[in-house]
């Protein structure tokens, strides 16, 4: 089980955030995005460098292992300085294969778990390739997320599960563990539940939660409605 808040927003939030998940007993590692990939620009881009100092308290105190998303290789060479334990890929990135193979280059000669989350379209072969990507730089602990697709149909989740997807890539990589992430499947506090326990039903191995401290006041909506100037 991990979790932890969206993003990092300020020190307090983070580390009151930890100790509340520690004090669950359920949790193992406590996520943090600090590089945030938004949309529109405007909205909050993460707290940057100095959130991993904060994450560097919370595990101090809590004792749980952090986990941070990366997105380039500054980022992994900063994550890796400030000693976080787990690193992610995030949906954008993985749709990006020269992004991928950044990272993947800059993890290279490096002994740290790598979770990649599939990519925004449903598309496995950018996820298995991602996954490979980072697997030839000599990363051998890997996990695949599952945190649904874009579509533009309308329903119930802010991301289509797409189940389907989830299996095959259970059916083709068996021993990769799958790990299951409700809250950008959901994007809503209500279908959590429902969509963790189909993710247990389908014997997936994990699940990564976004957890606020006070989740109405969360930093991770989108802020910007109107379109800019420059669009005429
Ligand atoms: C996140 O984990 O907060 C995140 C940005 O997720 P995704 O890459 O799945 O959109
Ligand atoms: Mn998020």
């Amino acid at each position: 089980m991990i979790a932890g808040p969206c993003s990092a927003e300020t020190e307090d939030q983070l580390v009151a955030t930890a100790h509340l998940l520690k004090a669950t007993g359920r949790v193992t590692a406590l996520r943090a995005g600090i590089w945030k990939p938004r949309t529109r620009p405007g909205e909050f881009e993460g707290i940057g460098s100095i959130g991993l100092e904060w994450l560097k308290r919370a595990k101090a105190e809590t004792g749980l292992p952090t986990a941070v998303e990366v997105a380039t290789a500054k980022h992994v060479e900063e994550a890796l300085a400030a000693g976080v334990d787990i690193l992610w890929v995030g949906a954008r990135s993985t749709a990006n294969p020269f992004t991928v193979q950044e990272i993947a280059d800059a993890l290279k000669g490096v002994d740290i778990p790598v979770m990649v989350k599939n990519p925004v379209n449903p598309d496995i072969s950018l996820w298995i390739g991602a996954l490979e990507r980072i697997n030839n730089a000599g990363i051998t602990k890997l996990a695949a997320i599952h945190r649904g697709f874009s579509s533009y149909e309308k329903s119930a989740f802010r991301n289509e599960p797409m189940w389907d997807i989830a299996i095959h890539m259970k059916t083709l990589a068996p021993h990769l563990p799958l790990i299951c992430d409700p809250s950008h499947i959901s994007g809503n506090r209500d279908l959590i539940g429902y969509v963790s326990q189909k993710a247990l039903d389908l014997d997936m191995q994990g699940l990564m939660i976004e957890s606020h401290i006070d989740p109405s006041v969360a930093l991770d909506r989108c802020q910007t409605t109107s379109y800019p100037s420059c669009f005429g």
